[in-house]
């Protein structure tokens, strides 16, 4: 048995309605956290600075990036994102299990890192026009973002044979139920009851 949290890294096109599902995710477990990101990007409406995201200037990011303070991180529809390393690797080592929600090029600099164990996880939508409904109906993007995020979409879904597991996001209780089985089915993996706590076995005498 590994003492240390896993890491689940998470991705998706953009729209495909991560941030939704890994809401409904967390609320129905327990010992499983977020990780909040860095990232250039303006906040939406509705979003809070170290809630959502870190929010922080082009120049506070590249500072971040000298200093080797990321994990990873990208360059996504034209904006820096990045995980923060010490947040990270403090969290696994006190047996904590993490959610990371980043793109493909973040999720593959994950994976080729072999001093950090990851389990990773494509979240994709039933096809590119309920994203693109997706995107339109939240309201949140300009039509030039929205035209931008779709054609990357179709980049990023070529990169889902690379993960380990495959949720479509097609029924959100679906996906919710899915995404906790694999969450459940690895805790298990590594020897923890699906609460994610050590087994600590009784022996009878
Ligand atoms: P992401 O974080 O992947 O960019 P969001 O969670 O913001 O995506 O979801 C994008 C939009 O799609 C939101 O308006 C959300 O309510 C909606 N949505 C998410 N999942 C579904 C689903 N299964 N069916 C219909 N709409 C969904
Ligand atoms: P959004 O701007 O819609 O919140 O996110 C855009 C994209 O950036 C999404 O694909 C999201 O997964 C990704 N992203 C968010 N945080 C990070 C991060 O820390 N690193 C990387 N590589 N991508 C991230």
């Amino acid at each position: 048995m590994n003492d240390a949290g896993i890491l689940f890294v998470l991705s998706a096109p953009s729209g495909t309605g991560k941030t939704t599902i890994v809401k409904k995710v967390m609320d129905g477990m327990i010992n499983l956290s977020f990780s909040i990101s860095h990232t250039t990007r303006s906040p939406r409406a509705g979003e809070q600075n170290g809630v959502d995201y870190h929010f922080v200037s082009v120049s506070e990011f590249m500072e971040m990036r000298r200093k080797n303070l990321f994990l990873e991180w990208a360059e996504v529809h034209g904006n820096f994102y990045g995980t923060s390393r010490p947040a990270i690797l403090s969290r696994l080592e006190c047996g904590k299990d993490i959610i990371l929600d980043i793109d493909v090029q973040g999720a593959a600099l994950i994976a080729a890192d072999d001093s950090v164990p990851s389990v990773s996880v494509f979240l994709a939508p039933p096809s590119l026009s309920e994203l693109e409904r997706r995107l339109c109906q939240r309201a949140t993007d300009s039509n030039e973002i929205i035209e931008l995020r779709l054609k990357n979409a179709v980049k990023e879904m070529a990169a889902m044979e690379h993960y380990e597991y495959l949720v479509v996001n097609d029924e959100i209780e679906d996906a919710v139920t899915t995404l906790q089985a694999v969450i459940i089915a690895e805790r298990s993996r590594g020897h923890r009851l699906s609460s994610g706590e050590p087994v600590k076995l009784r022996v009878e005498k």
